[in-house]
């Protein structure tokens, strides 16, 4: 029997569910995912473990004209993983985004990339069934895609074709990494990306480009029951530092709360958060802060 490995980077628009369909495929919460487009920072590697076969998947920020300082080292990193790696999984959702820029850029990059493409085309729940000859259709004109597999991320539906497509596609090699291990980040990277995404579900602001989230204490007791975890929310503005914490503390309150039931579910422990809000002034377009905050 030969052993199948290899990197599957997944691409695509913002909002398209590119995180739900790696939690799901992860059976875990990794990647966070939010009603708002373009809150994946960081590539987050995600591990899939079968007995004669692993993927290593790269969650990618979507790839589109950049902005700030931040946005490119976010694009950057995205553009960077195309060529690393054996296949590329690129999730769209219904046709709104057939013809769109971002896809426009995205398909630029998978052709220089020159790499396998799988096309998963997300969200299949939300139309009629009639509808999806036609839009499979249309995207296999875009680009000369290996397959293009109808999927929900939402209900897990298509995801056996998925995974089987997958497979057959990885070429021979070894287990990158221990069947245990399920992604390259720290504890402290996925309990920051779990506050931030509560900040986000909470505030329902403009905040995703300008708040960080630093976790500066994890502690676990002697008994290994309790997890201490101190963070800090770094904003550029005092208004947004205030909007953070809210009417008497009431907005921060419930983040904590939030972000703590949900660490408590992923780590099976029992969880004590303490937050701050902090203000540092355009850490965005500041390249020093933006390495000390790990982007
Ligand atoms: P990303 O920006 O591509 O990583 O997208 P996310 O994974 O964060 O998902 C964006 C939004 O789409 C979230 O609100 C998800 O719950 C929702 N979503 C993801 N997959 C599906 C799906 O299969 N069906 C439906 N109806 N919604 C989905
Ligand atoms: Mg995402």
């Amino acid at each position: 029997m030969t052993f199948l490995s290899g990197f599957i980077a997944i691409v695509g628009p913002p909002n398209v569910g590119k995180s739900t369909l790696l939690n799901e495929f992860l059976g875990q919460k990794i990647a966070i995912t939010s009603p708002k487009p373009q809150t994946t920072r960081n590539r987050i590697m995600g591990v899939y473990n079968e007995d004669d076969c692993q993927m290593v998947f790269i969650d990618t920020p979507g790839i589109h004209p950049t902005r700030s300082l931040l946005h490119k080292s976010m694009v950057g990193s995205a553009k960077a993983s195309l060529g690393e790696v054996d296949i590329i999984l690129l999730v769209v959702g219904l046709e709104e985004a057939v013809y769109s820029d971002d896809l426009k850029i995205i398909l630029g990059a998978l052709r220089r990339a020159g790499k396998p493409a799988i096309l998963a085309i997300n969200k299949i729940d939300l139309i009629k069934k009639e509808r999806l000859l036609p839009l499979i259709e249309s995207y296999s004109k875009l680009h000369c895609f290996e397959s293009i597999i109808p999927i929900s991320a939402l209900y897990g539906d298509g995801f056996e074709t998925l995974r089987a497509e997958l497979k057959k596609r990885l070429p021979p090699g070894p287990r990158f990494f221990p069947p245990e291990m399920r992604t390259d980040k720290s504890e402290e990277f996925l309990i920051a990306e779990i506050i931030r995404e509560k900040i986000y579900h909470e505030t329902r602001e403009e905040l995703p480009y300008s708040s960080a989230v630093v976790v500066e204490r994890l502690g676990e007791d002697t008994e290994g029951n309790l997890l201490t975890i101190m963070a800090v929310i770094y904003v550029e503005k005092a208004s947004q530092k205030g909007m953070i914490i809210g009417k008497n503390g009431s907005m921060i309150k419930r983040i904590g709360r939030e972000a703590r039931i949900e660490i408590e579910r992923i780590f099976s422990l029992k969880v004590y958060l303490e937050l701050f809000v902090k203000v540092q002034k355009k850490w965005s377009s500041d390249t020093r802060s933006l390495r000390r905050l790990g982007y």
